[in-house]
């Protein structure tokens, strides 16, 4: 007896491309074993490493330590290009900056750079969207595309600190000084790829660009374990939690992973980090008008942190487009202010520095998704 032939019926395979691989994915050990399974003595992944942090070159033809002939075909091994600009849109006078990139899939995200008086800050992202949910922010609302690797969030980092060093920026050529994970995703969802990138910042030369940890801020909506493992990493970057209100009952709504870990469980888990570190934290708060700027809350607010070592940043809220919520009166911002302050609570309100670009939440990514669909 002959058994029917069974059809197997395969969907299109959905499977993404694979982001290649980059020196920035590895550590300065494992670029070397890369460098050496590539058929090179190790000590070329040192010198790519010194061109690509030290003097942020993606110039091969310029790398006179490497035999000309093999520039090319090494600079593409360990230092393919994994972002691209699509565009740029500035404001401030050009102080401000926004860049959009193109992924090697056609993904898009976005990062932020910009220049004050005493620092320049590059606000990078580190998931294409973001799995969190939180409906006042633009991201969220997109969901999440994926995890970008440590290369594609270390490659922005790159960029700006290029676009510094290249005087692209009024004000003539400066030096990148703060990074803050406050692009698009949840840096603690893509722990792996981000403790990368946070060494890639820290390490000294020719192994990182060499910038301290406190000028790098990761900001979370609160995912205890990510800040337990950060705790246990031994790298004290600046810890901002995005708090949003002092009561479980409205961060339920807000931040939805609230359901997960309470406010309660989140501020323990910043305290420890606070212990370990030394590092004073941020609470991260977007004052939406009537939704949770209300005194009582400022009151609860200072109650929950005058004993902790922690410094409140108030965000207006940007609001994105459709959305309900707006941000506070000035009379309730102040009085808010006041009352954290009246608890010995360090208060400070974020500028709204790149507003008229969509600066704060990934809104030009989600214009440029809708225009090219
Ligand atoms: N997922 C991380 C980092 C990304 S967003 C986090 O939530 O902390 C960086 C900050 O911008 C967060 O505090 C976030 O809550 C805030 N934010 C998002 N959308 C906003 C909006 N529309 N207006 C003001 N702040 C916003």
């Amino acid at each position: 007896m002959t058994l029917p032939e069974i059809k197997l019926v395969f969907d299109e395979p959905v499977q993404r491309k694979k982001t290649p691989k980059h020196l920035a994915d590895y550590s300065p050990q494992e670029r070397r074993e890369v460098a050496q399974e590539l058929g090179l003595p190790a000590f070329r992944a040192t010198q790519v490493a010194t061109h690509y942090f030290s003097h942020l070159s993606d110039d091969p033809q310029t790398w006179s330590d490497i035999p000309a002939e093999m520039r090319q075909s090494i600079a593409a091994a360990l230092t393919p290009k994994l972002i691209e600009l699509v565009r740029s849109v500035t404001c401030d006078d050009g102080m401000t900056r926004k860049d959009l990139w193109k992924l090697h899939d056609g993904v898009l995200v976005e990062s932020v750079l910009m220049r004050y008086t005493d620092r320049t800050t590059v606000c990078i992202s580190s998931q294409a969207g973001c799995g969190m949910n939180c409906p006042f922010c633009a991201t969220g609302q997109a969901g999440l595309t994926r995890n970008l690797s440590a290369g594609e969030i270390t490659e922005q980092i790159v960029a700006a600190a290029r676009t510094c060093a290249n005087g692209e920026l009024p004000g003539g050529p400066t030096r990148l000084s703060n990074i803050v994970f406050m692009g698009m995703g949840e840096p603690l969802a893509n722990y792996n790829a981000v403790i990368r990138s946070v060494r890639n910042i820290t390490d000294p030369s020719p192994d990182g660009l060499g910038i301290s940890a406190r000028s790098v801020t990761v900001s979370t909506v609160g995912l205890v374990n990510g800040i337990e493992k950060l705790t246990e990493e031994g790298i004290a970057v600046t810890l901002a939690v995005s708090l949003h209100t002092p009561d479980d009952e409205l961060r339920n709504t807000l931040v939805p992973i609230n359901s997960r870990w309470k406010i309660r469980e989140v501020l323990a888990a910043a305290d420890a980090y606070e212990k370990r570190t030394g590092r004073r934290y941020s609470i991260e708060y977007a004052l939406i008008r009537d939704i949770n700027d209300q005194s009582w809350r400022s009151d609860l607010l200072g109650r929950l942190l005058k004993n902790r070592n922690a410094h409140v940043n108030l965000i207006p809220l940007n609001p994105t487009p459709g959305s309900k919520w707006t941000a506070s009166r000035r009379e309730d911002e102040a009085e808010f202010v006041r009352i954290l302050e009246s608890y010995g609570v360090p208060v400070t309100v974020r500028d709204t520095r790149g507003r008229e670009i969509d600066g704060a939440c990934g809104q030009l990514a989600a214009a440029e998704k809708t225009r090219t669909d």
